[in-house]
Protein backbone atom coordinates (compact mmCIF):
# COMPACT_ATOMS: atom_id res chain seq x y z
CA UNK A 1 0.00 0.00 0.00
CA UNK A 2 1.56 3.39 -0.87
CA UNK A 3 1.73 5.81 1.77
CA UNK A 4 1.83 9.57 1.50
CA UNK A 5 4.49 11.29 2.64
CA UNK A 6 6.53 14.73 3.41
CA UNK A 7 9.44 15.81 2.53
CA UNK A 8 10.74 15.79 5.76
CA UNK A 9 9.76 12.53 5.81
CA UNK A 10 11.33 11.91 2.65
CA UNK A 11 14.67 13.27 3.59
CA UNK A 12 14.89 11.03 7.11
CA UNK A 13 14.16 7.94 5.07
CA UNK A 14 16.74 8.25 2.28
CA UNK A 15 19.56 9.12 5.00
CA UNK A 16 19.48 5.76 6.29
CA UNK A 17 20.20 3.98 2.81
CA UNK A 18 22.91 3.89 0.48
CA UNK A 19 22.40 2.15 -2.47
CA UNK A 20 19.78 4.07 -4.66
CA UNK A 21 18.40 4.00 -8.44
CA UNK A 22 16.70 6.84 -9.88
CA UNK A 23 14.30 6.21 -12.77
CA UNK A 24 12.22 9.31 -15.00
CA UNK A 25 9.82 8.90 -17.28
CA UNK A 26 10.14 7.70 -21.07
CA UNK A 27 11.13 10.46 -24.05
CA UNK A 28 12.46 12.27 -21.22
CA UNK A 29 12.07 16.25 -20.47
CA UNK A 30 14.09 18.12 -18.95
CA UNK A 31 12.52 18.12 -15.41
CA UNK A 32 12.62 14.02 -16.06
CA UNK A 33 16.31 14.32 -16.21
CA UNK A 34 17.44 17.39 -14.20
CA UNK A 35 15.32 16.56 -11.09
CA UNK A 36 16.84 13.05 -11.38
CA UNK A 37 20.48 14.12 -11.89
CA UNK A 38 19.78 16.90 -8.93
CA UNK A 39 18.60 14.40 -6.42
CA UNK A 40 20.79 11.72 -7.83
CA UNK A 41 24.18 14.27 -7.38
CA UNK A 42 23.25 15.43 -3.66
CA UNK A 43 23.20 11.26 -2.78
CA UNK A 44 26.34 10.82 -4.13
CA UNK A 45 28.08 14.04 -2.66
CA UNK A 46 26.78 12.23 0.54
CA UNK A 47 28.98 9.04 -0.33
CA UNK A 48 25.91 7.15 -1.72
CA UNK A 49 25.63 4.97 -4.71
CA UNK A 50 23.53 6.16 -7.11
CA UNK A 51 22.40 4.44 -10.74
CA UNK A 52 20.16 6.56 -13.04
CA UNK A 53 17.54 4.77 -15.64
CA UNK A 54 15.74 6.09 -18.30
CA UNK A 55 13.97 3.68 -20.54
CA UNK A 56 14.87 6.19 -23.29
CA UNK A 57 18.19 7.90 -22.17
CA UNK A 58 19.02 11.35 -22.28
CA UNK A 59 17.94 12.99 -25.69
CA UNK A 60 20.39 15.30 -27.52
CA UNK A 61 18.69 18.82 -26.32
CA UNK A 62 19.49 17.37 -22.78
CA UNK A 63 23.02 16.33 -23.22
CA UNK A 64 24.69 18.87 -21.55
CA UNK A 65 22.69 18.32 -17.93
CA UNK A 66 24.58 14.23 -17.83
CA UNK A 67 28.25 15.66 -19.79
CA UNK A 68 29.17 12.55 -17.17
CA UNK A 69 26.74 10.34 -19.06
CA UNK A 70 25.97 8.43 -16.15
CA UNK A 71 22.23 8.12 -17.02
CA UNK A 72 21.92 4.68 -18.79
CA UNK A 73 19.44 3.15 -21.19
CA UNK A 74 17.36 0.93 -18.81
CA UNK A 75 18.11 -2.18 -21.27
CA UNK A 76 21.63 -1.76 -21.06
CA UNK A 77 21.42 -2.84 -17.44
CA UNK A 78 21.10 -6.20 -16.45
CA UNK A 79 20.44 -6.84 -13.15
CA UNK A 80 20.04 -4.02 -9.93
CA UNK A 81 20.79 -4.12 -6.67
CA UNK A 82 19.50 -1.28 -4.50
CA UNK A 83 17.88 -0.21 -1.41
CA UNK A 84 15.73 2.15 -2.90
CA UNK A 85 13.90 2.65 -5.99
CA UNK A 86 12.82 6.50 -7.15
CA UNK A 87 10.75 7.27 -9.41
CA UNK A 88 10.79 10.90 -10.25
CA UNK A 89 8.26 13.15 -12.62
CA UNK A 90 6.60 9.98 -13.78
CA UNK A 91 2.66 9.85 -13.65
CA UNK A 92 2.32 6.34 -13.76
CA UNK A 93 4.38 2.98 -13.69
CA UNK A 94 3.72 2.28 -17.31
CA UNK A 95 5.72 5.75 -18.11
CA UNK A 96 9.08 4.43 -16.64
CA UNK A 97 8.89 2.07 -19.54
CA UNK A 98 8.53 -1.99 -19.20
CA UNK A 99 12.17 -2.22 -18.95
CA UNK A 100 12.81 0.33 -16.21
CA UNK A 101 10.30 -0.94 -14.28
CA UNK A 102 11.10 -4.49 -14.68
CA UNK A 103 14.87 -3.69 -13.30
CA UNK A 104 13.42 -2.85 -9.86
CA UNK A 105 14.61 -5.23 -7.57
CA UNK A 106 11.22 -6.60 -5.62
CA UNK A 107 12.77 -6.06 -1.92
CA UNK A 108 13.56 -2.33 -2.40
CA UNK A 109 12.00 0.37 -1.06
CA UNK A 110 9.67 2.43 -4.18
CA UNK A 111 9.72 5.84 -3.44
CA UNK A 112 7.57 8.33 -5.88
CA UNK A 113 8.28 12.14 -5.96
CA UNK A 114 6.32 13.69 -8.60
CA UNK A 115 3.92 17.31 -9.46
CA UNK A 116 1.80 15.54 -11.80
CA UNK A 117 -2.66 16.36 -10.45
CA UNK A 118 -2.91 12.43 -12.04
CA UNK A 119 -0.30 10.72 -10.32
CA UNK A 120 -1.18 7.57 -9.58
CA UNK A 121 0.38 7.35 -6.31
CA UNK A 122 2.30 3.64 -6.82
CA UNK A 123 5.58 2.31 -4.73
CA UNK A 124 5.90 2.23 -0.89
CA UNK A 125 5.75 6.05 -0.28
CA UNK A 126 4.65 8.85 -2.35
CA UNK A 127 5.17 12.47 -2.46
CA UNK A 128 3.45 14.07 -4.88
CA UNK A 129 2.70 18.13 -5.05
CA UNK A 130 0.63 19.20 -7.94
CA UNK A 131 0.82 22.67 -6.43
CA UNK A 132 4.71 22.63 -7.52
CA UNK A 133 5.61 23.58 -11.02
CA UNK A 134 8.07 21.08 -11.85
CA UNK A 135 9.69 17.80 -9.69
CA UNK A 136 12.96 20.10 -9.78
CA UNK A 137 11.58 22.02 -6.86
CA UNK A 138 10.64 19.67 -5.21
CA UNK A 139 13.70 18.34 -5.07
CA UNK A 140 15.27 20.99 -4.15
CA UNK A 141 12.75 21.59 -1.31
CA UNK A 142 14.10 18.07 -0.45
CA UNK A 143 17.50 19.55 -0.40
CA UNK A 144 16.66 22.86 1.97
CA UNK A 145 14.76 20.79 4.10
CA UNK A 146 17.70 18.49 4.56
CA UNK A 147 20.48 21.01 4.78
CA UNK A 148 22.03 19.26 1.65
CA UNK A 149 24.65 20.43 -0.01
CA UNK A 150 23.74 21.45 -4.08
CA UNK A 151 26.81 20.46 -6.37
CA UNK A 152 27.01 22.37 -9.36
CA UNK A 153 26.10 20.11 -11.55
CA UNK A 154 23.15 19.76 -9.49
CA UNK A 155 22.51 23.10 -9.84
CA UNK A 156 22.57 23.50 -13.02
CA UNK A 157 19.81 20.24 -13.31
CA UNK A 158 17.45 21.22 -10.79
CA UNK A 159 17.25 25.26 -12.58
CA UNK A 160 16.67 23.37 -15.85
CA UNK A 161 13.95 21.17 -14.63
CA UNK A 162 12.56 24.03 -13.26
CA UNK A 163 13.10 26.75 -15.95
CA UNK A 164 11.91 23.90 -18.84
CA UNK A 165 8.84 22.67 -16.98
CA UNK A 166 7.52 26.39 -16.13
CA UNK A 167 8.58 27.86 -19.53
CA UNK A 168 11.53 29.86 -18.76
CA UNK A 169 9.17 31.20 -15.00
CA UNK A 170 6.47 32.19 -17.49
CA UNK A 171 3.42 30.09 -16.82
CA UNK A 172 0.89 30.48 -14.36
CA UNK A 173 2.17 27.77 -12.30
CA UNK A 174 5.43 29.82 -11.75
CA UNK A 175 5.35 30.48 -7.55
CA UNK A 176 7.39 32.92 -5.37
CA UNK A 177 9.18 29.80 -4.17
CA UNK A 178 9.77 28.67 -7.48
CA UNK A 179 12.21 31.94 -7.74
CA UNK A 180 13.57 31.82 -4.38
CA UNK A 181 14.97 28.50 -6.29
CA UNK A 182 16.32 30.17 -8.90
CA UNK A 183 18.02 33.02 -6.35
CA UNK A 184 19.22 30.05 -3.82
CA UNK A 185 21.06 28.62 -7.48
CA UNK A 186 22.26 31.25 -8.57
CA UNK A 187 23.86 32.68 -5.51
CA UNK A 188 25.62 29.45 -4.83
CA UNK A 189 26.92 30.55 -8.54
CA UNK A 190 24.96 28.95 -11.06
CA UNK A 191 25.69 30.80 -14.30
CA UNK A 192 22.39 31.45 -15.94
CA UNK A 193 23.39 32.96 -18.87
CA UNK A 194 25.53 29.99 -19.70
CA UNK A 195 22.78 27.38 -18.56
CA UNK A 196 20.05 29.23 -20.90
CA UNK A 197 22.11 29.46 -24.09
CA UNK A 198 22.59 25.50 -23.27
CA UNK A 199 18.95 24.72 -22.72
CA UNK A 200 17.04 27.50 -25.33
CA UNK A 201 20.19 28.63 -27.89
CA UNK A 202 22.08 25.40 -28.75
CA UNK A 203 19.56 23.62 -30.99
CA UNK A 204 20.81 21.93 -34.11
CA UNK A 205 19.66 23.18 -37.57
CA UNK A 206 18.00 20.52 -38.54
CA UNK A 207 15.11 21.49 -35.58
CA UNK A 208 14.59 25.17 -38.20
CA UNK A 209 13.76 22.68 -41.00
CA UNK A 210 11.49 20.40 -39.02
CA UNK A 211 9.83 23.48 -37.54
CA UNK A 212 9.22 24.61 -41.35
CA UNK A 213 7.45 21.50 -42.23
CA UNK A 214 5.59 21.95 -39.55
CA UNK A 215 4.14 25.14 -40.28
CA UNK A 216 3.15 23.86 -43.95
CA UNK A 217 0.63 21.54 -41.71
CA UNK A 218 -0.50 24.10 -39.20
CA UNK A 219 -4.14 24.35 -39.29
CA UNK A 220 -6.56 26.15 -37.00
CA UNK A 221 -10.60 25.82 -36.13
CA UNK A 222 -12.82 28.15 -37.91
CA UNK A 223 -12.86 30.34 -34.63
CA UNK A 224 -8.83 30.61 -34.33
CA UNK A 225 -9.31 29.02 -30.80
CA UNK A 226 -7.18 25.93 -31.57
CA UNK A 227 -4.23 25.12 -33.76
CA UNK A 228 -2.69 21.93 -34.53
CA UNK A 229 0.13 20.67 -36.73
CA UNK A 230 0.80 17.25 -37.27
CA UNK A 231 4.40 15.22 -37.63
CA UNK A 232 4.36 12.09 -40.02
CA UNK A 233 7.45 9.65 -39.90
CA UNK A 234 7.39 10.65 -43.52
CA UNK A 235 8.92 14.59 -42.45
CA UNK A 236 10.48 13.01 -39.78
CA UNK A 237 12.70 10.92 -42.22
CA UNK A 238 12.92 14.39 -44.06
CA UNK A 239 14.69 16.10 -41.36
CA UNK A 240 16.73 13.95 -39.96
CA UNK A 241 14.33 13.73 -36.55
CA UNK A 242 16.22 12.89 -33.72
CA UNK A 243 14.62 12.63 -30.05
CA UNK A 244 14.39 15.82 -28.24
CA UNK A 245 14.30 18.15 -31.66
CA UNK A 246 10.60 18.98 -31.16
CA UNK A 247 10.56 19.96 -27.68
CA UNK A 248 8.99 23.48 -27.15
CA UNK A 249 8.37 23.99 -30.95
CA UNK A 250 4.62 23.31 -30.13
CA UNK A 251 4.95 26.84 -28.27
CA UNK A 252 4.79 28.43 -31.75
CA UNK A 253 1.33 27.93 -31.96
CA UNK A 254 0.52 28.87 -28.14
CA UNK A 255 1.75 32.19 -28.92
CA UNK A 256 -0.90 33.00 -31.09
CA UNK A 257 -3.00 35.88 -30.06
CA UNK A 258 -6.48 33.88 -30.00
CA UNK A 259 -5.24 30.07 -29.49
CA UNK A 260 -6.72 29.26 -26.42
CA UNK A 261 -5.27 25.18 -26.71
CA UNK A 262 -2.90 23.49 -29.56
CA UNK A 263 -1.95 19.66 -30.17
CA UNK A 264 0.78 18.43 -31.42
CA UNK A 265 0.49 14.92 -33.51
CA UNK A 266 3.01 12.63 -33.59
CA UNK A 267 3.70 9.38 -35.51
CA UNK A 268 5.26 7.19 -33.79
CA UNK A 269 7.24 4.41 -35.58
CA UNK A 270 5.21 1.69 -33.76
CA UNK A 271 2.47 3.16 -35.69
CA UNK A 272 0.78 5.09 -32.17
CA UNK A 273 0.17 8.44 -32.34
CA UNK A 274 1.67 11.30 -29.80
CA UNK A 275 -0.31 13.81 -28.30
CA UNK A 276 1.24 16.97 -27.31
CA UNK A 277 -1.23 19.42 -25.53
CA UNK A 278 -0.93 22.98 -24.54
CA UNK A 279 -3.88 25.61 -22.99
CA UNK A 280 -3.77 29.30 -21.90
CA UNK A 281 -7.03 28.85 -19.79
CA UNK A 282 -7.32 26.97 -17.18
CA UNK A 283 -11.33 26.26 -17.92
CA UNK A 284 -9.50 24.32 -20.94
CA UNK A 285 -8.13 21.66 -18.85
CA UNK A 286 -6.46 19.16 -21.40
CA UNK A 287 -5.31 17.05 -18.81
CA UNK A 288 -8.88 15.75 -18.75
CA UNK A 289 -9.09 15.69 -22.26
CA UNK A 290 -6.00 13.42 -22.73
CA UNK A 291 -7.40 11.78 -19.73
CA UNK A 292 -10.16 10.34 -22.00
CA UNK A 293 -7.55 8.79 -24.03
CA UNK A 294 -5.69 7.26 -21.05
CA UNK A 295 -3.37 9.92 -21.09
CA UNK A 296 -2.74 12.74 -18.38
CA UNK A 297 -0.39 15.63 -17.35
CA UNK A 298 -0.84 19.03 -15.90
CA UNK A 299 -4.26 21.24 -16.58
CA UNK A 300 -2.30 23.47 -19.18
CA UNK A 301 -0.09 20.95 -20.01
CA UNK A 302 -0.77 17.32 -20.94
CA UNK A 303 -0.09 14.54 -23.49
CA UNK A 304 -1.62 10.95 -24.47
CA UNK A 305 -0.84 7.98 -26.60
CA UNK A 306 -3.51 6.90 -29.38
CA UNK A 307 -4.07 4.33 -31.98
CA UNK A 308 -3.17 5.10 -35.79
CA UNK A 309 -4.00 6.10 -38.06
CA UNK A 310 -2.74 9.35 -37.91
CA UNK A 311 -6.12 10.84 -39.44
CA UNK A 312 -8.53 8.79 -37.34
CA UNK A 313 -6.61 9.92 -33.63
CA UNK A 314 -6.58 13.52 -35.07
CA UNK A 315 -10.64 13.24 -35.53
CA UNK A 316 -10.68 12.01 -32.38
CA UNK A 317 -9.06 14.09 -30.30
CA UNK A 318 -10.27 17.45 -31.60
CA UNK A 319 -13.65 16.24 -30.81
CA UNK A 320 -12.77 15.99 -27.76
CA UNK A 321 -10.79 19.23 -27.06
CA UNK A 322 -13.67 20.91 -29.43
CA UNK A 323 -15.67 20.15 -26.57
CA UNK A 324 -13.58 20.90 -23.57
CA UNK A 325 -13.43 24.41 -25.20
CA UNK A 326 -16.64 25.26 -26.01
P1 LIG B 1 4.63 16.92 -23.35
O1 LIG B 1 3.50 17.37 -24.17
O2 LIG B 1 5.65 18.00 -23.14
O3 LIG B 1 5.23 15.63 -23.81
O4 LIG B 1 4.03 16.61 -21.93
C1 LIG B 1 3.28 17.55 -21.22
C2 LIG B 1 2.92 16.97 -19.87
O5 LIG B 1 2.02 15.88 -20.01
C3 LIG B 1 4.12 16.42 -19.12
O6 LIG B 1 3.96 16.74 -17.75
C4 LIG B 1 4.05 14.93 -19.35
O7 LIG B 1 4.60 14.21 -18.30
C5 LIG B 1 2.56 14.67 -19.50
N1 LIG B 1 2.31 13.60 -20.47
C6 LIG B 1 2.72 13.59 -21.76
N2 LIG B 1 2.34 12.46 -22.39
C7 LIG B 1 1.67 11.72 -21.47
C8 LIG B 1 1.03 10.43 -21.49
O8 LIG B 1 1.00 9.71 -22.51
N3 LIG B 1 0.45 10.01 -20.33
C9 LIG B 1 0.47 10.78 -19.19
N4 LIG B 1 -0.11 10.29 -18.08
N5 LIG B 1 1.05 11.98 -19.14
C10 LIG B 1 1.66 12.47 -20.24
MN1 LIG C 1 7.70 17.74 -14.70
Amino acid sequence: MAKDVTAEDLVAVLAQHERFVLVSHLRPDGDAIGSMLGLGLMLEAMGKEVVYLNEDGVPGNLAFLDAGQRVRRSREVKVLDCDVFIALDTANQERLGDTALARKPEKALGVTIDHHITNERYGDLVWVDDQAPATAQMVWELAKAGGWEIPAEARTALYVGASTDTGSFQYANTTARTHEMAADLLAAGLDVAEVNRLTYHNFPYRRVQLLTSLLATLQRSDDGRLAWWSLTLAMKKEAGYQPGDSEGLVDVMRGIDEVVACVFFEEISDGTIRVSMRSKDASVNVSEVCGSFGGGGHILAAGARLEGPLEEARQRVLAELGRAAA
